[in-house]
């Protein structure tokens, strides 16, 4: 994509999707650029894929300066970007856009790291040693788990094992990482042999209020169980976890808001604080 430098220091940001009109990410950016001191716009712009490649390069062309990217289209814009980041590369899918130093469409992926951070910072909890078990093998999970392999080696999980329905599905995930992670595969079943510390729902079950079936057994003594999925009610899986001793059972708001301060990272340098942020969301 060629990109005409724009004058001014660009300061027009967007998330682009459909649906868009739900989206909490205007507000969360005005929010970041509040507590960092700068000035930007933030604008949710619905977009079809058939417009998808014409709407990025105008966006660029006329002076913006990045965009986020949620669903339908987080393979896609991965598949048009010039550049990519290397955990982009891993989820093969991206949620944030910008120009290299060299007008070059680069994506990058802050899924994980915004799940990762909300993780350490706002609940105390690292990865390091711990038996980690993702439930799904959707783009949810490739995030996260390319935000693990971006870990150094010392501070990775133990073990990191993927279950899902569709057991094809999470063996070719696995075969996806190799060299970056080792990833074991399987169904919900042969899971419930071992017991994990950290237990990340990146099902779609959540949506529809279900769980995929899963054992008491997988949940250790400590287990903090993570549902990348939120709302204004607990989860399911929230629901299940509490009810059979999870320390921790935490629901994706907070991932939420922590890939978009990743996002704003990239585009400003500066990491915005995101857990009084959360908690205001949360009161809604
Ligand atoms: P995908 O469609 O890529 O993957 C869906 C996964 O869910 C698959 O592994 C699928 O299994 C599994 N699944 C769907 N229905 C069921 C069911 N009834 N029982 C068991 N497994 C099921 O979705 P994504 O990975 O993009 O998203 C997953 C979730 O993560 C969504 O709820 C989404 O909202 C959430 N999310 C939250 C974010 C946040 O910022 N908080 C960011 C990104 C995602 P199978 O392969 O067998 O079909």
């Amino acid at each position: 994509m060629s990109a005409m430098q724009s004058a001014q220091k660009p300061t027009r940001f967007a998330v682009i999707g459909s649906p868009i009109a739900h989206s909490k990410s205007p507000q969360i950016h005005e929010k970041f650029a509040q507590q960092t001191k700068r000035t930007l716009t933030y604008e949710a712009i619905e977009v079809l894929p058939a417009d998808l490649a014409t709407f990025i390069q105008a966006f660029f062309e006329s002076g913006g300066a990045g965009l986020n990217v949620t669903l339908p289209h987080k393979e896609a814009v991965f598949a048009l970007a010039e550049v990519s980041s290397s955990r982009a590369q891993l989820a093969r899918a991206a949620n944030t856009l910008s120009l290299d130093s060299e007008g070059r469409l680069r994506a990058d992926n802050t899924d994980g790291a915004g799940l990762l951070g909300d993780l350490e910072q706002n609940h105390g909890v690292t990865l390091k040693g711990k038996r980690l078990l993702m439930l799904g093998a959707g783009g949810a999970t490739r995030g996260v788990l390319a935000a693990v392999a971006d870990l150094p080696e010392t501070e990775r999980p133990s073990n990191v094992t993927v279950a899902n329905r569709t057991v094809a599905k999470a063996q070719a995930l696995t075969e996806d990482f190799k060299g970056a992670l080792g990833v074991a595969a399987c169904g919900y079943e042969v899971a419930a042999d071992s017991s994990f510390d950290i237990i990340i729902n990146g099902t779609s079950a959540s949506l529809g209020g279900e769980l995929p079936p899963l054992s008491p057994a997988l949940i250790a003594p400590n287990c903090c169980c993570y549902d990348m999925m939120y709302g204004s009610e607990t989860t399911a899986f929230q629901s299940w976890a509490r009810e059979h001793g999870a320390r921790l059972a935490i629901d994706g708001l907070g991932m939420l808001v922590g890939q978009a301060a990743e996002s704003f990272f990239q585009w400003h340098g500066v990491r915005p604080s995101t857990a009084a942020l959360i908690d205001q969301l949360r009161s809604k």
